[in-house]
């Protein structure tokens, strides 16, 4: 069978896609934990999924690796169906949260493992091992036991486990989950260096919103065991598609209400409680009045003044209820006439600071939020 292609028009290049999944269910003892779901993953790319907690993230992951077998739907990895493919002759390798070392074994025996149980030759081996040990800058590690390792060094060990076999893709289960935030960050750093000097494909399972947003090129947002938007960082971010993506990605504020009157660059939208709002439309959007939307607008879109402003539109008055000092930013919480609540988020700009009680006026601009599909 030959390999899937997408035609990028824009960039006027062939993108070969590595690991497809298309219509995929799983069940599991009459319990659907994924929802047919389709997904093209391109050669090369660190393509992340992305979902809380039971979302079916891992579930997916392990349809990928073979761990499980899809109940319905396909899965071709290179262009090849891996129906009854078992994991072992499938071109990945998982790298696992728990690391999943071999205690009695050193780092140089853990790393030669998966070689010596193919039976490559000793010099191929000592070859390969050296050079992931290299790639993950663990080179004088090599004697030393698991359990002589910090938590950083033994997920480091873990990927060169994966990295020796020289996978077509590398499928990594939260692979950072378990380290602590400054070693968390360090990593990612080294995570997104692998990346680039391998070229080769990496999928992430995680729940962590920035880690996604800051390694990925795409990412998978899941729900429920669906899918519920595609996108880079930035589309994901800017352009969530439902309320909750929007929700989900990042801090956001979320009015229900209904579109009162459209037209292609403003929607009059009234909230459930009583407030007019302008929103540009998405281009998606697809013309309709009276139907139920739910309004996203991010904390740092919004402004804040002391001053009532006239002829500004989505300005509301409120008072202060809550202010919190954040170092390079301030985060208020603004009680709306409405008896809305909402988060804001403003530079620190060295001004004293409003006493709590103050009425405060809050406003964005039409193309600083988005209307959702409710
Ligand atoms: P987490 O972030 O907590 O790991 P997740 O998004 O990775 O969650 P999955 O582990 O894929 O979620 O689980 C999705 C659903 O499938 C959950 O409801 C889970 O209980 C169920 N599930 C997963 N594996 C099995 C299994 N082997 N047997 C029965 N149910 C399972």
């Amino acid at each position: 069978m030959s390999q899937t292609v997408i035609q990028d028009p824009s960039a006027a290049i062939d993108i070969k896609v590595d690991v497809e999944l298309r219509n995929v269910f799983k069940v599991f003892n009459g319990d659907t934990a994924v929802r047919g779901i389709d997904i093209s993953i391109c050669q090369g790319e660190f393509f992340s999924i992305l979902g809380p907690s039971g979302c079916g993230k891992t579930t997916t992951l392990r349809l990928i690796a073979g761990f499980e077998e899809p109940t319905g739907g396909e899965i071709l990895i290179r262009g090849k169906s891996v129906a009854h493919v078992p994991p072992y002759l499938r071109p990945v390798n998982t790298v696992f949260q728990s690391y999943a070392l071999f205690n009695h074994m050193t780092v140089l025996d853990n790393i030669a493992f998966g070689l010596r149980i193919k039976r490559l030759g000793k010099a191929e081996i000592q070859q390969r091992v050296s050079e992931a040990l290299r790639l993950v800058k663990m080179e004088s590690f090599a004697r030393r036991f698991p359990s002589q390792l910090s938590g950083g060094q033994q997920q480091r060990v873990a990927l060169a486990r994966a990295l020796v076999n020289r996978p077509a893709v590398v499928l990594l289960d939260e692979p950072l989950g378990a380290l602590d935030l400054k070693l968390r960050k360090e990593m990612q750093v080294e995570l997104s260096n692998l990346h680039q000097t391998l070229g080769v494909t990496f999928i992430m399972v995680t729940h962590d919103q920035e880690e996604a947003l800051s390694l990925s090129d795409r990412i998978a947002v899941m729900h429920e065991g669906r899918i519920e938007q595609i996108g880079t960082p930035s589309d994901i971010y800017e352009n969530p598609q439902t309320p909750f993506v929007a929700d989900f990605i990042g801090d956001t504020n979320l009015f229900q209400g209904y579109v009162e009157a459209s037209d292609p660059a403003a929607l009059q939208i009234t909230t459930d409680k009583g407030l007019k709002m302008v929103v540009q439309p998405q281009e998606t959007w697809n013309g309709a009045t009276s139907q139920p939307v739910v309004v996203s607008v991010r904390p740092e879109k919004i402004q804040v003044s002391l001053n009532e402003l006239d002829n500004q539109p989505n300005c509301y008055s409120g008072r202060l209820k809550h202010v919190m000092y954040l170092g390079t930013h301030v985060h208020y919480l603004v009680e709306l006439s409405s008896g809305d609540c909402l988060t804001v988020l403003q530079p620190n700009r060295a001004e004293s600071l409003p006493a709590l009680h103050t009425p405060i006026h809050v406003y964005w601009s039409a193309t600083d939020c988005l209307a959702l599909t409710a």
